[in-house]
């Protein structure tokens, strides 16, 4: 049970878990923190927050679990601003994409990484943003790795765990630079090849012609570049080099599908296609 749960950053993913925690009876008081009092406000009209402070320092007073979901740009100033706020019993975790940036931020702002700070992430989400866009289940039945470092206190990574186990979370642990790299795989490189996509064919220069030609697996593919655009910019900001890495091995797939296509080599572009059919159809299945 959380007696005063502080989340700086209410949008979908703090709200979510706002949410979850509340229809689970797991926190008693739900103190929201942000830049915009009209999100804020909305937020306490939706009853996703009990109240509100636009300073982070006000915010965190008296809390004795703080989640920082603000994009991963932010997240050093956020540090910044509620060292030396936080209750003596108070722990801190985040929900940022990327982990190693938001590690580096916090040895950097409490110079050290703090034993009360157990880094997290949570694999939910959706292409939407704000308050408005949360919602309860969101992390029911999802994974949220955590990515402790060894200066973590356990019984703070323990709590941490409880917590979104509450919000219906099937909680793992993992080596933060192991989490970025597998990251940059499933998530970060399919957000990065559908921004492209879209971005390249609406400069194709035609007043978006292509777009009314497009059907249902166009829709499918480009979903998730409805994201965020600032959030985005932080992931590929914050995760570069495995993200680069990605994309290398990426190129070098397509040079290779391009090969085919180029010297009609029918087998081969069959053999590749069979081959991601049917690792797409074990992902589904699992
Ligand atoms: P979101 O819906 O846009 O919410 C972000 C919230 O942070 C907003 O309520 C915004 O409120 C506040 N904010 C933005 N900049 C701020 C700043 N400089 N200082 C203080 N507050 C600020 O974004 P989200 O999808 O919840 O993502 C939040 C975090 O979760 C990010 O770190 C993201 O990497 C991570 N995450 C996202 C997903 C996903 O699928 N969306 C999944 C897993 C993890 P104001 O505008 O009122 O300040």
């Amino acid at each position: 049970m959380i007696e005063r749960l502080c989340v700086i950053g209410v949008g979908l993913i703090g709200g979510s878990l706002a949410r979850a925690l509340r229809d689970a009876g797991f926190c008693r008081e739900v103190v929201g923190a942000g830049r915009n009092p009209a999100h804020l406000q909305k937020a306490v009209d939706l009853g996703v927050i009990d109240r509100y402070e636009t300073d982070p320092g006000r915010a965190v007073a008296g809390a004795d679990m703080v989640l920082v979901s603000v994009p991963l740009g932010a997240m050093a100033a956020v540090f910044s601003a509620i060292k030396g706020h936080l209750a003596g019993h108070a722990i801190l975790t985040d929900a940022g994409s990327a982990k190693g940036g938001v590690i580096d931020a916090a040895r950097e702002v409490f110079a050290g990484v703090p034993a009360f700070f157990v880094p997290g992430h949570p694999i939910a989400g959706t292409e939407q943003s704000g308050v408005e866009a949360s919602f309860a289940s969101l992390y029911q039945g999802r994974r949220v790795i955590l990515t402790p470092v060894p200066e973590t206190d356990v019984q703070a990574t323990a709590r941490v765990r409880e917590m979104w186990e509450a919000a219906g979370a099937d909680v793992v642990e993992m080596d933060p630079v192991h989490h970025d790299a597998v990251l940059a795989a499933t998530s970060h490189l399919p957000h990065v090849l559908a921004y492209t996509l879209v971005e390249s064919l609406a400069r194709l220069g035609d007043d978006g012609e292509v777009f009314d030609y497009a059907a249902g697996g166009f829709r499918d593919f480009t979903r998730i570049a409805s994201s965020d655009p600032v959030m985005w910019r932080d992931i590929c900001l914050a995760n570069g080099d495995a993200i680069q890495l990605m994309i290398e091995h990426f190129v070098a797939d397509l040079n290779t599908l391009t090969e085919a296509i180029q010297n009609r080599d029918g087998q081969l572009l069959l053999e590749l296609f069979t081959s991601a059919r049917d690792a797409r159809n074990r992902f589904v299945d699992k």
